[in-house]
C-alpha cells in the first residue's frame, strides 16, 4: 500500500475560498482582517476586544495515546471533527499551532493535518506562513543580544556570564548549536563565554507569545522573564534590561491570531506553536480565546500524547488562561496500538490482533487520566486504510469490555463525512454534560510544592512510583523557592514514546521513577520547567532528513512536503 495521493497533492488541487470569504462565515468583516496574500488573514486586536461581553462557545480537546514516530492524527482528526460538526450545522472553528521547521525538514514532516482533512493553503502554513516563528526568533535573539551588549558595555547590572539562563534560538533542529562558545576574537568582539541554542519551539519566548492574554499582557511576561543571575545570585529580567518595550514590539504583529481555512473552508485559526514534549505544546492562548468567541464549538489539538499535551493543556494553559474544556477526543491507531503492544516498527503494516490487546493497556491509562481531571472523553479510531477488519473488530470489542466511549474515524479518506459518526458522539456526550455540569478540574492547586506538583503528575498521569531529584535539580529546586516561585504550575519535558522517562518503556510500564535532571524557571511563561531523562531542547536532524525529499519547479511549486 501506498498513498494514492500525497497530502500535498490533496492540498494543491483544493479548491480555496478567499480568507475574507471564510471570515464572513463566523460573523467577520474584511474590516477584521490584514490579510497576507489572498487566502491569509490576520484577526485585528480591535475586533478581538469586541467580542468580549460575548458568551464562550465549547472548548473540545483533541489529544492522543503515546505516538508513534510518524503521529497518530491529532491535526487530521482535530481538522476532520471540525469539518464533520461544520457539516451538521454547527458553527466551529478549529485551532491549531503553527508548524516548526524543525519536524518540517526534519522527521516528521508538516503539521497542517492529513488527506482531506487538512488545513490550507499547506505550503505556506508548514514553511514561513505569516512570518511568526521568525519575529519571535528574533525577539527571543535580541534579548540575547542585549545581555551580551549589556557584558561588553560595562555589565551596570553585574550579571554572572556564567548565570546566563537566556539561550539563544532557531527553529531548525540543529544539534551543533546545542553547546557553543561565543564572543571570540579578543577585545571589541564581546565577552567569551559558553551559550547554547534551542528550537523556537522549545523556548520560553514562544512560551510567552502563546501564553500572552493581549499585548500589554505580552508586555508585562516579558519584561519579568528572567534570563540571568548577578554574581551575588540575584535574578536578572528583560525588564532590568529595560527591554520589554523593543521585544514587544518585535511582536505586536505576529501576535495577531491568523485565520485560514480547511479544505472544507472550515475557519481555521492556526497560532503560536510550542513543542508538547519539551514546551507546553498548544496552540495560542489568544486564537483559543478567539475562536470560543466566534464559534459554538472550538476544536483545537495539544501534542503529542495526553501524558504530554493534554495534561499541560489542562495544568497550565486552562489554569492560566481559565479555560474550562468541555471534552477530550483521545486519537488512537491500530499501529500505535501494535507498537505498544510491542511490535517492531518495521511490522507495524502486518496484521497483529494479540499486539492490540496488549497495547490496548497504554490507551488505558490515558482514559483513566481523563477521569482523574473529571473530563468526559471520546476514543477515535483515525482508521488507515491499512488496518484488518479484525483488528478493528479487536478494538471495538475492547472499548466495549471496558465501557469506553468510541467512534471509528475516517477523515484522512473523506475529510468532514468521515467525521460525522465521532462528531455526533461528542455532541451527545457534551449535552449529557451540560445537565450535569462540568466537574473538570487541574490535577493540583497552585498553592503545593513544586515537588509535590511533580509527584502528582509522575504519579497520577504516568503512573510512577513518584519522582527522584539530580542532586543539580534538588539544588535547583532550593533556588526556586528562595525566589518564590513555588506558585507556578509544572511544565515537564519528557519523551513522548513512553509514559516514562525512557524511550523504550512501550505499553504501559509499571514500577519506574521519573528521573528529574534539571528544572528551569520560566518566569515570563509563568511555569517552572522540568527537565527528565535525557530529553533536549535542541533536537538534531535523523540519517534521511525529510528535507532530502523536497523540491520544486520553476513555477516555485513544491513537491516532496509532507
Ligand atoms: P499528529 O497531529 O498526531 O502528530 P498528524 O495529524 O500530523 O498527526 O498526522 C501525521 C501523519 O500521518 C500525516 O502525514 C498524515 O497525513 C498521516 N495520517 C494521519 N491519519 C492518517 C490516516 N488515517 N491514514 C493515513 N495517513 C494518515
Amino acid at each position: 500500500y501506498s498513498k494514492i495521493q500525497s497530502d500535498l497533492s490533496i492540498a494543491q488541487a483544493a479548491k480555496l475560498l478567499p480568507i475574507t470569504e471564510v471570515a464572513e462565515t463566523i460573523g467577520l468583516t474584511a474590516d477584521d482582517l490584514e490579510t497576507y496574500g489572498k487566502y491569509k488573514g490576520k484577526i485585528h486586536f480591535g475586533t478581538i476586544k469586541s467580542l468580549e461581553s460575548r458568551t464562550d462557545g465549547k472548548l473540545i480537546l483533541v489529544t492522543a495515546m503515546n505516538p508513534t514516530p510518524f503521529g497518530e492524527g491529532k491535526s487530521t482528526v482535530t481538522i476532520g471533527l471540525g469539518d464533520a460538526l461544520n457539516r451538521l450545522g454547527h458553527q466551529t472553528v478549529i485551532c491549531l499551532r503553527e508548524p516548526s521547521l524543525g519536524p518540517v525538514m526534519g522527521m516528521k514532516g508538516g503539521a497542517a493535518g492529513g488527506g482531506y482533512a487538512q488545513v490550507v493553503p499547506m505550503e505556506d502554513i508548514n514553511l514561513h506562513f505569516t512570518g511568526d516563528l521568525h519575529a519571535i526568533t528574533v525577539a527571543n535573539n535580541v534579548i540575547s543580544s542585549l545581555i551580551d551588549n549589556h557584558i561588553h558595555q560595562g555589565n551596570a547590572l553585574q550579571i554572572d556570564p556564567e548565570r546566563i539562563t537566556w539561550k539563544r534560538a532557531m527553529d531548525v533542529n540543529d544539534r551543533s548549536l546545542r553547546n557553543i562558545v561565543i564572543g571570540l576574537g579578543g577585545k571589541g568582539n564581546g565577552v567569551p563565554r559558553e551559550d547554547h541554542f534551542e528550537i523556537t519551539a522549545a523556548s520560553e519566548m514562544m512560551a510567552i507569545f502563546s501564553l500572552a492574554e493581549d499585548l500589554l499582557d505580552l508586555k508585562e511576561k516579558i519584561a519579568r522573564t528572567v534570563v540571568a543571575y548577578t554574581y551575588d545570585l540575584k535574578p536578572v529580567t528583560v525588564g532590568d534590561l529595560g527591554a520589554e518595550g523593543a521585544v514587544a514590539v518585535l511582536l505586536k504583529d505576529a501576535l495577531k491570531p491568523n485565520l485560514v481555512q480547511t479544505i472544507e473552508h472550515t475557519p481555521a485559526l492556526v497560532h503560536g506553536g510550542p513543542f508538547a514534549n519539551i514546551a507546553h505544546g498548544c496552540n495560542s492562548l489568544i486564537a483559543t480565546k478567539t475562536g470560543l468567541k466566534l464559534a459554538d464549538y472550538t476544536v483545537t489539538e495539544a501534542g503529542f500524547g495526553a501524558d504530554l499535551g493534554a495534561e499541560k493543556f489542562f495544568n497550565i494553559k486552562s489554569r492560566i488562561g481559565q479555560l474550562t474544556p468541555a471534552l477530550t477526543v483521545i486519537v488512537a491507531t491500530i499501529r500505535a496500538l501494535k507498537f505498544h503492544g510491542g511490535v517492531g516498527k518495521r511490522e507495524l503494516s502486518e496484521e497483529n490482533v494479540e499486539a492490540i490487546k496488549n497495547g490496548f493497556q497504554n490507551l488505558m491509562k490515558h482514559v483513566e487520566t481523563m477521569n482523574a481531571f473529571g473530563i468526559p472523553f471520546v476514543v477515535s479510531l483515525n482508521r488507515f486504510v491499512t488496518d484488518t477488519e479484525r483488528e478493528i473488530s479487536e478494538f471495538e470489542k475492547l472499548c466495549s469490555k471496558f465501557n469506553i466511549p468510541f467512534a471509528i474515524t475516517d477523515v484522512w479518506e473523506k475529510g468532514g463525512a468521515g467525521g460525522i459518526q465521532l462528531a455526533e458522539r461528542v455532541l451527545s456526550i457534551i449535552n449529557q454534560v451540560e445537565k450535569t455540569g462540568s466537574s473538570f478540574q487541574p490535577l493540583y492547586p497552585s498553592h503545593v510544592s513544586l515537588e509535590d506538583k511533580m509527584n502528582i503528575i509522575a504519579k497520577n498521569v504516568y503512573g510512577a512510583k513518584g519522582i527522584e531529584l539530580s542532586p543539580k535539580a534538588e539544588k535547583q529546586l532550593r533556588d526556586i523557592e528562595q525566589n518564590g516561585w513555588t506558585n507556578l504550575p509544572i511544565c515537564m519535558a519528557k519523551t513522548q514514546y513512553s509514559l516514562s522517562d525512557d524511550p523504550k518503556k512501550i505499553g504501559r510500564p509499571k514500577d519506574f521513577t521519573i528521573h528529574i535532571r534539571q528544572l528551569k524557571p520560566s518566569i515570563g511563561a509563568g511555569f517552572i520547567v522540568a527537565y527528565t531523562g535525557d530529553i533536549l531542547t535542541m533536537p538534531g536532524l535523523p540519517k534521511h532528513p525529510a528535507a532530502l525529499n523536497m523540491n520544486m519547479d520553476g513555477d516555485g511549486k513544491v513537491t516532496g512536503l509532507f
